[in-house]
């Protein structure tokens, strides 16, 4: 038996139980080196090999082409929010934005302190029950880039392939809920970004990748810290990184790839969800609110019958030790976040409580 318990927090999520292994021991001593991995300078030879080996792995697991680099940036997803439309939009243009949920929300927000914000589609008037179609996507004449969110953590939709966005403009995407959860053609792609802290690791970093034109693109006046340049320049040490954020994330990049790397991610991931929502779908208790085809396969929200049965469930739930149902404080009702390292024996043992709950209920 282990003293961990089922975690279905949307983020910092669940890490494989190997990588929290291996972070154990080299807290204590990395690499042999008699100093730990929280103790070591970045600008020392023992870290130079870790980010090294990170960016390593992260690029053989994506296969990222040369042309874009890999940045491990602090300030999380939200700071992207900010750092696209200061590097790539300017005052007299427009970027068009994909809006899917609050997340996409947040990111018109900053975009609009910069340029103008063409919402070129919005899934708000369905409540975010679903994807936006490429027949309901408008966009602009000539925006300076298209910007969407792959995965919406709080309403559990998911984008099953890109939009495309017209030809030479470059699509932005937030995939901090879906990243490596399945292979990505990262030549479609300008720009990706995601928070370290669902599928890859830790709290307090970003990975970006980026298109080496888009990283020099930027003005020269803003702040040399908000600058891509700055990074790419200092290969993600102008300043203090997190530098545990980034061994970690080194870690959890080793483990999918002998895990079998992206696509057996996905093919897991496909199996997960499908064992939650297939129960869903046939319980006369809780149903998923999301349209099939446009469901996430990272967090899967659903309903019960009212708010007191939610929140009985998510009680009894917890009790039982299945942790961070409870859906995001602006959606209510319940969310299983199943990111890579999920166990699939965790998404069973919750269908079997919930079958048990509706039972005991219903009686
Ligand atoms: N985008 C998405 C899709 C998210 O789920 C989150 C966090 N839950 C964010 C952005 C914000 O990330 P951060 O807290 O790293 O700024």
């Amino acid at each position: 038996m282990t003293d961990r318990i089922y975690n279905f927090s949307a983020g910092p999520a669940v890490l494989p139980e190997s990588v929290l292994k291996q972070a154990q021991k080299d807290i204590w001593n990395l690499a042999g080196s008699g100093i730990g991995v929280l103790e070591h300078s970045h600008r020392g030879k023992v870290f130079e090999k870790v980010l090294d080996q990170a960016e390593r792995d992260c690029r053989d697991l994506a296969m990222i082409p040369d042309n874009y680099k890999v940045l491990f940036l602090q300030g999380g997803a939200s700071q992207q929010f900010a750092m696209i439309p200061m590097n790539l939009l300017p005052k007299d243009r427009t970027a068009d934005y994909l809006v899917t949920g609050v997340w996409s929300e947040k990111a018109v927000k900053e975009a609009k302190v910069y340029g103008t914000v063409h919402e070129a589609a919005s899934g708000k008037s369905c409540n975010f029950t679903r994807i936006p179609t490429a027949a309901e996507t408008k966009y602009s004449a000539k925006p300076t880039y298209a910007h969407f969110t792959t995965n919406n953590t709080i309403y559990g939709s998911q984008w099953t392939t890109e939009p495309t966005p017209p030809a030479g403009v470059p699509l932005i995407a937030d995939a901090s809920s879906d990243i490596f959860s399945r292979p990505i053609d990262i030549k479609r792609y300008g720009l990706i970004y995601a928070g370290a802290q669902k599928n890859l690791g830790p709290s307090g970093v970003a990975l970006v990748i980026i298109r080496n034109d888009l990283a020099e693109a930027g003005p020269k006046e803003i702040p040399t810290i908000f600058q891509y340049r700055t990074f790419v320049a200092e290969r993600s040490l102008y300043n203090t990184p997190n530098t545990f954020g980034i061994y970690a994330m080194g870690l959890v990049f080793k483990w999918i790839k002998e895990r079998g790397g992206l696509q057996a991610m996905a093919e897991q991931n496909q199996r997960k969800a499908k064992v939650l929502y297939d129960h869903l779908d046939q319980s006369k208790m809780f149903r998923c609110n999301i349209e099939p085809g446009s469901r996430s396969l990272m967090n899967v929200c659903f309903r019960g019958p009212d708010e007191e049965m939610e929140n009985r469930f998510i009680a009894e739930a917890t009790k039982r030790g299945f942790d961070g149902l409870k859906g995001h404080r602006s959606a209510g009702g319940m969310r299983a976040s199943i990111y890579n390292a999920f166990p699939v024996e965790g998404v069973e043992a919750l269908v079997a409580f919930m079958r048990e709950f509706e039972k005991g209920a219903g009686s």
